[in-house]
């Protein structure tokens, strides 16, 4: 897998073990200099305040700007540098997989018809209908829970087996192939 492109803040991505981690929204679980972009653990940040150190500046630039919490609030720019990664990981693809996300929060939500569109085989986990299951070769309506470990093991032990017993066994709610959708029209094809 070459990057975890992610909306959440919480750093749990990282924690789990997962690297190349692309934030889009920052992370909550650091500070950042606005004048340097230098960044801080928020914790290290929280015991300088506890200790007087208020407010919180930069040491490492001579602006001694104000620390600010690394996340994009609600109307704020995304950052560039990971929205341009990210933009560039999604054309360079060959299989894109969303994972329980519902495609509506925009402008990462246009990242996966990006991938389709050169090419990638698109996968989508996640309960509900999305703006892109059409698109979708892959369209599992199901929890992630249920079908990421399979396609894991499928994948990284060659168990190819398991990826179809993923299908059968994961209440996936609708899938169907590009083969499929080219013999049947775009009919979802029903696996219960
Ligand atoms: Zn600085």
């Amino acid at each position: 897998m070459e990057a975890v492109i992610t909306q959440n803040v919480d750093g749990l991505h990282q924690a789990a073990g997962s690297e190349n981690v692309i934030e889009l929204h920052g992370n909550g679980q650091r500070v950042i200099c606005p004048a340097c972009s230098a960044t801080y653990a928020s914790k290290t940040v929280r015991e300088r305040v506890k200790r007087g150190d208020t407010p919180p500046r930069c040491e490492l630039c001579d602006e001694e700007r104000i620390l600010e919490p690394s996340v994009v609030l609600f109307g704020e720019q995304l950052p560039e540098h990971a929205f341009y990664r990210a933009h560039a990981i999604a054309q360079n693809s060959d299989v894109f997989l969303v994972a329980g996300s519902s495609l509506t929060v925009e402008p990462a939500a246009s990242l996966p018809s990006l991938a389709a569109n050169r090419g990638a085989t698109l996968i989508i986990v996640t309960h509900d209908r999305t703006p892109l299951s059409d698109r979708a070769e892959y369209d599992f309506r199901a929890d992630v829970t249920d079908v990421l470990p399979g396609l894991r093991r499928a994948i990284t032990e060659r168990e190819y087996w398991l990826f179809t017993h993923t299908i059968r066994e994961s209440r996936v709610h609708g899938i169907r192939s590009r083969t499929h959708r080219r013999r049947t029209g775009n009919r979802l094809i029903e696996h219960r």
